[in-house]
């Protein structure tokens, strides 16, 4: 057996053990070529063979209906928060943005370079970390689109249940809980994600889009900033970053073969449940940054009761084994991030270490 940190990284993050050992199989020879799949043209057909497959692959998980694109861009999400609007942000009209918490701010941010914009709900300033509820959502008559971020990965924080916007499209961010629970994609009619949380190693950015609302994007964008380049040509217009994507595949294929979605989200609540509990149940000692009813079982904020504490708890869960449980520097204390390829047994083993850490400090 590998020797394997207890990985709660933000992001990049864990890949799963079955897939990095199969990628190591096939990094000097791929299926038969003598080269590895980073070696060959992007144009070769075990390179398109791979293009096509993750695209069904995504397909079938999401269980999208027909009328979806699935396409690899560059740039990480944070590009998306410049191409949503750059593609989609008509003049006269504005991009409707859900404030729930950093990741928002950005995307929203971002399309105010572009043009005009609305902020449709706004997180509660006062106590726990939260999510404006999908019924405080006001979208204004012109409405290009509404924006939301399904999972803040800084203050997990995650919708499980998404707004139905009618004859707007809804665009989700969800680079942190993709493929993590069942919700109904065909609300969306633009979903984008960075590969590096739950579907791969970074490089390689996801966007689903319903094909009629990227039929021509407008002249003036970059060939490369354009929905409309990677939709005419398959993602081929250029060179796609190849082994970000074939990584992804093996991602996808290991869900597949693990039960698919339902099986990745009862997998998630149960870890998730082990890691709450410690918290719920340490009588005050732990504290949970989220408000319950918004808690992500993608990423886990909590604290300690002091600085020296939390200092002691990093250290000392460090020299145990456990890696990625600081808290992001804009909020602080500590975040453990439970990723689909995060195994159960991390989870059991940070659960059991924070019983026990408040038995010794307690
Ligand atoms: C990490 C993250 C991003 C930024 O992703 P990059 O690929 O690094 O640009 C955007 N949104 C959310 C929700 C994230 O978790």
């Amino acid at each position: 057996m590998a020797n394997r940190a207890y990985n709660f990284n933000a992001g990049p993050a864990a890949l799963p053990l079955e897939v990095l050992q199969q990628a190591q199989e096939e990094i000097v020879d791929y299926g038969g070529i003598g080269m590895s799949i980073m070696e060959i043209s992007h144009r070769s057909k075990q390179y398109e063979q791979i293009n096509d497959e993750t695209q069904q692959l995504v397909k079938e998980l999401l269980e999208l209906p027909s009328g979806y694109k699935v396409l690899f861009l560059q740039g990480g999400a944070s590009t998306q928060f410049a191409m949503v609007p750059m593609n989609l942000l008509a003049p006269g009209r504005k991009g409707a943005y859900v404030l729930s918490g950093s990741w928002a701010d950005k995307a929203y941010k971002e399309a105010k370079l572009f043009g005009d914009t609305y902020a449709a709900a706004a997180s509660k300033e006062e106590g726990p970390l939260n999510l404006p509820s999908l019924d405080e959502i006001q979208l204004p008559e012109d409405a290009a689109y509404l924006h939301i971020t399904s999972n803040e990965t800084i203050a997990g924080t995650q919708y499980t249940t998404f707004p139905q916007t009618g004859s707007v499209p809804l665009i989700g961010d969800m680079s942190s809980d993709i493929l993590s629970h069942r919700f109904d994609a065909s609300l969306f009619s633009l979903i984008y994600a960075g590969a590096q949380k739950n579907l791969g190693p970074s490089g390689v950015t996801l966007v689903i889009v319903r094909e009629d609302l990227v039929k021509e994007s407008p002249k003036t964008i970059p060939t490369m900033l354009r929905y409309d380049t990677y939709v005419k040509n398959n993602s081929l217009y250029n060179t796609p970053p190849v082994y970000s994507v074939y990584m992804m595949n093996l991602v996808l294929k290991w869900i597949q073969r693990n039960g698919g979605i339902d099986a990745m989200e009862k997998m998630n609540r149960e870890k998730t449940a082990l890691i709450y509990d410690a918290i719920d149940n340490s009588g005050g000692f732990y504290e949970g940054m989220a408000v319950k009813q918004d808690r992500s079982i993608m990423n886990i904020t909590f604290k300690l009761q002091s600085d020296e504490l939390e200092k002691k708890f990093i250290e000392e869960s460090a020299a145990n084994g456990f890696v990625g449980l600081k808290g992001h520097r804009s909020v602080g204390h500590l975040r453990a991030s439970t990723y689909n390829a995060v195994p159960y047994e991390s989870c059991k083993a940070l659960a059991d270490f924070m019983a026990d850490f408040q038995r010794r400090n307690g």
